[in-house]
């Protein structure tokens, strides 16, 4: 899906959250996240967010589903305005 608006991220970052938290998706093992983009972890960048202490204006992580192993990239651009997507990515 295409994020829109910080809304639709915050959304998405949510389900993420539970999905990670039941097991159900993990970061991926193989690229956690884009490091040409992206400083750090999502759980770092999650925590700092949740701790009013900013978060990157852009960045990209990888996630897997644990059942099919599927990858799927959440990707969002603060700084232009929220901008981004929460899709499955072949390998
Ligand atoms: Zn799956």
């Amino acid at each position: 899906m295409r994020l829109e608006r910080a809304q639709q991220y915050e959304t998405v970052a949510g389900r993420i959250d539970a999905a990670l938290a039941a097991g159900s998706l993990a970061v991926d093992p193989i690229e956690p996240w884009d490091t040409s983009i992206t400083p750090y972890s999502y759980a770092r960048m999650r925590a700092d967010e949740a701790a009013n202490r900013g978060i990157p204006d852009i960045f990209s992580y990888y996630f897997r589903c644990t059942a099919c192993n599927l990858r799927f990239n959440l990707l969002c651009e603060v700084y232009h305005g929220s901008g981004g997507h929460w899709i499955a990515v072949p390998d």
